[in-house]
């Protein structure tokens, strides 16, 4: 099992542009590339925080190039059997659906569609390359987590029980019985479902944001290779979660709370197992947690990707912080402090790679 945690910082919007920028990419040294984001601490202006990740990518990252760096390189293990679980992380209005789904026009779209645009390329390559001997299927299962209760959203609103669908243990693996799966031929078949599914997920206006999403969104791609008798199976999961905000500060209403405790609790879970993962520990708390537990998080022969979005202006200052604080793990690292010279202590490699450290950094003068 791997890991990798990067950081995206969005653009300012059109309606954002007066705004001030206090979030920033930045290398360990010249010529090194992206991996720190620096922001100032909110209780002493004149000092800043660093915080390391595997890679961290700029205003200016296009789809493309976000797609290209972090997921075209693992479809290869995909195929090779392995599973692949990408993370969308942060506060509401960050870009996480923007990063996971992104927009309609080809260069706006996101991980998603193009994952699916790859596996399915490839998908007919293996198929012409072996002379039609193998075959790739394709099949999705889409699911919100919602107040911890779990909702197929391959089906429409309508047939919905309260209580969500329920969990069982089957050679080790969590199910969700009952959880819908459906093939798709190709692109055009996926983005007819996908589209439709969406219209199903659960949102509920908050005061930060009309449409800010309260509940994790899962879609997972299984993909079949058969050739004779031999059936080789792997899984790709794109996982929009729900935002990481602090839902003290937006005065909401109690449903908001029972929302927000759920939210956190499972949120908390997922940063200690990608933590876990990180150090190479053998046991991840994966359990502790629905989401988790249905993803076997740590248990699978796999490769996770986490990805930290980040909103730069200033109105997101508090919020940014802790949700940097959570996904930059191994805090026990020291760093040594040099004026005008970072310098990562760098932790012990494991063959999951380099854990994100977060340090703080002198002023400069
Ligand atoms: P979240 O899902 O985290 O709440 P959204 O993906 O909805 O956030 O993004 C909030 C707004 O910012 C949307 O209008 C979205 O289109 C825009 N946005 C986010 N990331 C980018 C980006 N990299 N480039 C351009 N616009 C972006
Ligand atoms: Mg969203």
């Amino acid at each position: 099992m791997s890991v990798r945690v990067v950081a995206r910082i969005r653009p300012l919007l059109e309606k954002e542009l007066d705004k001030d920028v206090i979030v920033r990419a930045d290398a360990v040294e010249e010529g090194r590339p992206m991996t720190v984001v620096k922001i100032p601490n909110p209780k002493n202006e004149s000092e800043e925080f660093s915080f390391a990740f595997n890679s961290v990518y700029e205003q200016t990252t296009t789809q493309e190039e976000l797609f290209t760096a972090e997921v075209a390189p693992h479809i290869k293990a995909l195929f090779q059997g392995l599973d692949v679980t990408i993370f969308a992380y942060g506060v509401t209005g960050t870009g996480k659906t923007h990063t996971m789904r992104g927009g309609l026009r080809l260069a706006e779209r996101g991980v998603i569609p193009r994952l699916l645009s790859n596996v399915y390329r490839r998908g007919k390559k293996i198929g012409k390359d072996t002379n039609g001997e193998t075959t790739v299927n394709v099949a999705l299962s889409y699911y919100e987590i919602y107040n911890d209760k779990v909702f197929d959203l391959l089906e429409p609103p309508e047939k919905r029980t309260p209580s969500g669908l329920p969990l069982r243990e089957k050679d080790g693996k969590t199910i969700v019985v009952g959880l819908s799966e459906r093939s798709c031929e190709d692109l055009k078949d996926f983005e007819r479902l996908y589209i439709e599914a969406n219209n199903n997920r659960v949102t509920a206006s908050t005061k930060l944001n009309a449409h800010s999403s309260r509940s994790h969104a899962i879609l997972r791609v299984k993909v079949t290779q058969t050739t004779g008798d031999m059936v080789r199976e792997s899984t790709a999961s794109a996982i929009d979660l729900a935002g990481s905000e602090d839902n003290r500060r937006t005065e909401n209403g109690k449903q908001r709370l029972i929302e927000s405790a759920a939210i956190n609790k499972s949120l908390f879970v997922l940063s200690q197992c990608i933590d876990a993962i990180s150090r190479g520990d053998r046991r991840i708390p994966y359990r502790e947690s629905k989401m988790t537990r249905i993803l076997s998080l740590g248990q699978n022969n796999g490769i996770t990707i986490m990805i930290l979005n980040l909103a730069p202006m200033r109105s997101y200052h508090l919020d940014t912080l802790s949700s940097l604080n959570v996904s930059s793990r191994a805090k026990r690292i020291e760093v040594r402090e040099i004026e005008n010279e970072v310098v990562f202590k760098q932790p012990p490699r494991t063959n999951s790679g380099t854990a994100a450290t977060a340090m703080k950094r002198q002023p400069l003068r």
